[in-house]
């Protein structure tokens, strides 16, 4: 789990507002959820044969209230059972489908390494109550448009169609029957879930079983004709926008609930954890956690895992400074300076005091503020000299440009303030 301090966290809020923008823009508004949930809502949502469940999440029994009952609980390890407990819960289809993002802590207990921590943080996007093709295809496209707008490059788009239960079901009785004939050459891992979830076995990293899994029975030759127009529509939307995308046949996602059209944006630069975004639909899990049943889409991607791009890739935005940095030489004007700034910020002005370590030693030398203002990286200094207040007057001058510091009445901020934030000649 780690800490984010300035100026990594700087990162994290450029990207929340570039996510905040686009949802807007998309139409999608926004959902918070409890971070604990019961542990059977995972149980029922992710499937009991999935490695989240079974060994990933980070459960504990509640204390017991007075009847001696105790809940079992989990911190979240996704978000979409909490976003589908909550719609379920509140009746919030009864008027039709609705377009809902997060961006929120996630908290699986796996081996940590770069890429992948104990509690990490996805940004999701979940349209329920829609069945059409082209809900799938907005998803994706919505995913696509966030890597424009942060500038990611080289992140490649697969896409698979996972059919519904009834084609899964004979490909399921083929696929085990493949795997039985060629059982010899089954892990440990893949023996286990030979009936209960042999569709993962396809999903294996050992190098041993990768020759097995390509040659085993496609999912996508046991599609009937409506999943397949299905996948064929979303295919048309996307080429239409020049959007590309592979076909890997071998994309099943970590997760049981999926249905008809699965996909995974992955970048090569991160090595071994390179999938930044996964999602698809789950026609099914609402009725499954106890809901009324509701076609729904979704998808998440991993902050660290994007913010990690965006670094390699250097589109770090620059760093926010202060537009102004407060000098005050003597402590005795601070009750002054200080109103100052409070109405130069409510004028839309970012400043910043200078504040000193030590109170017994004053506020520090002209100099030292100077250096002080300097390393703040503001535009202007604004110095509050003893005499320039007897006289009633503030005194900016640039730290970045060429000029001569100018005295402002201070019964005329709005001058100030409109030459605070003008255009600076550079
Ligand atoms: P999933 O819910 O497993 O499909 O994950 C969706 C996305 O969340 C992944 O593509 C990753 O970008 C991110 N993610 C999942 N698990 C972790 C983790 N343990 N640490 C960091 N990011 C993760």
């Amino acid at each position: 789990m780690n800490d984010i301090l300035p100026p990594e966290s700087a990162l994290w809020e450029w990207l929340e507002e570039k996510v905040r923008a686009v949802m807007h823009q998309w139409s999608y508004r926004n959902v918070r959820t409890p971070v604990l949930e019961h542990t059977g809502l995972f149980v029922r949502g992710l499937g009991e044969v999935t490695d989240i469940v079974e060994k990933e999440m980070y459960s504990f029994e509640d204390r017991a209230d007075k009847q001696g009952d105790a809940d079992h609980l989990s911190l979240r390890p996704e978000g979409t059972a909490g976003v589908v407990r909550a719609v379920s819960e509140h009746s919030y289809l009864y008027d039709g489908g609705k377009r809902l993002y997060y961006m929120a802590p996630m908290f699986r207990r796996e081996r940590p390494q770069r890429g992948r921590y104990r509690q990490f943080h996805q940004v999701g996007a979940e349209a329920l109550g829609f069945a059409g093709p082209e809900v799938d295809a907005e998803m994706i496209l919505l995913a696509h448009e966030l890597w424009q707008q942060i500038g990611l490059k080289d992140v490649t788009l697969q896409l698979n169609s996972l059919g519904q239960p009834e084609e899964r079901q004979r490909h399921r009785e083929a696929l085990i029957a493949y795997f039985q004939a060629n059982e010899d050459q089954l892990d440990e891992d893949a023996k286990r879930r030979l009936h209960s979830n042999p569709l993962r076995i396809l999903d294996t990293k050992n190098p041993a079983m990768q020759e097995l899994a390509t040659q085993a029975p496609k999912l996508m030759e046991y599609l009937g004709d409506a999943s397949l127009k299905h996948f064929e529509q979303v295919q048309a939307i996307l080429q239409a926008q020049g959007v590309k995308w592979q076909i890997n046949p071998r994309l099943v996602r970590g997760l049981d609930y999926y249905n008809l059209t699965v996909f995974e944006f992955v970048s090569e630069a991160l090595g071994s954890q390179g999938t930044i975004c996964g999602g698809g639909r789950y026609d099914y899990l609402i009725e499954q956690i106890g809901g009324k049943a509701a076609p729904a889409v979704g998808w998440a991607f991993g902050v660290e895992r994007v913010l990690e791009l965006v670094k390699e890739q250097q589109l770090v935005p620059a760093a926010k400074s202060p537009s102004v940095y407060a000098i005050v030489p003597d402590a005795a004007a601070l009750p002054q300076a200080m109103a100052l700034l409070t109405a130069l910020r409510r004028m839309g002005v970012a400043a910043q005091l200078h504040t000193s370590a030590d109170s017994a030693q004053g506020m520090g030398s002209f100099k030292s503020q100077f250096k002080r203002a300097d390393a703040s990286g503001a535009a202007w200094a604004l110095v509050f000299g003893t005499d320039e207040l007897a006289r009633g007057e503030v005194a900016l001058k640039p730290l970045r440009h060429a000029g001569e510091q100018v005295l402002y009445a201070l019964s005329n901020i709005d001058a100030l303030a409109a030459r605070i934030q003008s255009p600076i000649a550079q």
